[in-house]
């Protein structure tokens, strides 16, 4: 069996945008928009080096809301792609969940089966690639993200970006930490 690493993508390995008409911190809705945090490859290098299988599980409603558009989020997909496979990394899969339960565009809005905290896409990869959950981890910066590590199985570590903290506060990670760096001494230790 495989051990893997689950990654959120927004607030994780990319920075959170301001969205002026909202007030808000969202995910990069343009490709401009993308820019990494600081000092993510060279952990997520380690990781991978060290044999976990990597994956990026990640909730992407901006198109069902109309905040851009599918094109947009998928470019912003295929720059991030290229930018960590530069740097000598493969991430198996990305995984991406395009609904919103309140979205307004019709074929992306009501319930779904794979928005986190659902477990949809660490189940799918636990049946694609032969992944031992109890050795796995899901890292995100938000209470979504440890629900959804927890109903699957996996360790979970929160990661603290100041730009989501109201949407942290109700789950009970495993780990607490403020970057990817510390992740390394962790699960390497
Ligand atoms: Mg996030
Ligand atoms: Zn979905």
């Amino acid at each position: 069996m495989n051990k893997a690493i689950f990654f959120d993508r927004d607030g994780v390995i990319n920075k959170l945008v301001l969205n002026p008409k909202t007030s808000e911190y969202e995910s990069p809705h343009e490709v401009k928009d993308l820019e990494l945090m600081p000092n993510v490859l060279l952990p997520i290098k380690t990781l991978y080096d060290s044999g976990y299988h990597l994956f990026v599980v990640s909730n992407q409603p901006s198109f069902a809301k109309g905040k851009t558009t599918l094109e947009n989020i998928k470019e912003v997909h295929i720059k991030l792609q290229k930018t960590i496979e530069a740097y000598g990394i493969i991430i198996k899969e990305y995984y991406y969940c395009y609904h919103h339960p309140l979205g307004i565009v019709s074929e992306y809005s009501g319930e779904c089966e794979c928005r986190k905290p659902k477990p949809f896409f660490i189940n799918k990869a636990k049946e694609d690639y032969d992944i031992d959950l109890s050795q796995s981890w899901m890292i995100g910066d938000q209470d979504s993200d440890v629900e959804c590590g927890k109903a699957a199985g996996v360790k979970t570590i929160m990661i603290r970006n100041e730009h989501s903290s109201k949407k942290r506060g109700s789950s009970s990670p495993d780990y607490l930490l403020d970057n990817l760096l510390e992740v390394i001494n962790l699960i390497l230790k």
